[in-house]
């Protein structure tokens, strides 16, 4: 009975953990544009949401940037 209860915990545990980080990646796919680089670094628009931004590792961002005011 108490193993069952461990079990029950980790399984709830782990659904909360794979949640969040399916929330976290929002299907963002970034692709870089060299030509727009500027003082700010690499530049990256979303091919999902539209969003733009400028990374200066020259690496996408990890998260969604969707603008807020997109129902
Ligand atoms: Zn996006």
């Amino acid at each position: 009975m108490f193993i069952f209860l461990i079990v029950l915990i980790g399984v709830l545990v782990w659904m909360a953990v794979t949640f969040r980080a399916r929330k976290a990646v929002k299907n963002c796919r970034w692709r870089e544009n060299r030509g727009k680089d500027s003082g700010a670094g690499r530049y990256f628009i979303c091919m999902n949401c539209g969003a733009e931004t400028h990374t200066r590792d020259g690496k996408p961002p990890a998260a969604c940037l969707r603008p807020p005011e997109q129902p």
